[in-house]
């Protein structure tokens, strides 16, 4: 009815991701992880 899109899964609105690390940005110490329920991306320092 209404042509909203976000279409979330219940978990990822309450801000509960599937966070899953797709990647590394590239020239930092910085992964990319990905959500596998809604496809939500977050940069995490990987600091030591
Ligand atoms: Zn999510």
């Amino acid at each position: 009815m209404s042509g909203d899109k976000t279409n979330k899964p219940i978990l990822c609105r309450i801000g509960i991701h599937k966070l899953r690390r797709v990647d590394w940005e590239e020239g930092t110490p910085r992964a990319i992880y990905k959500c596998d329920r809604c496809g939500k991306q977050k940069r995490v320092m990987m600091g030591m």
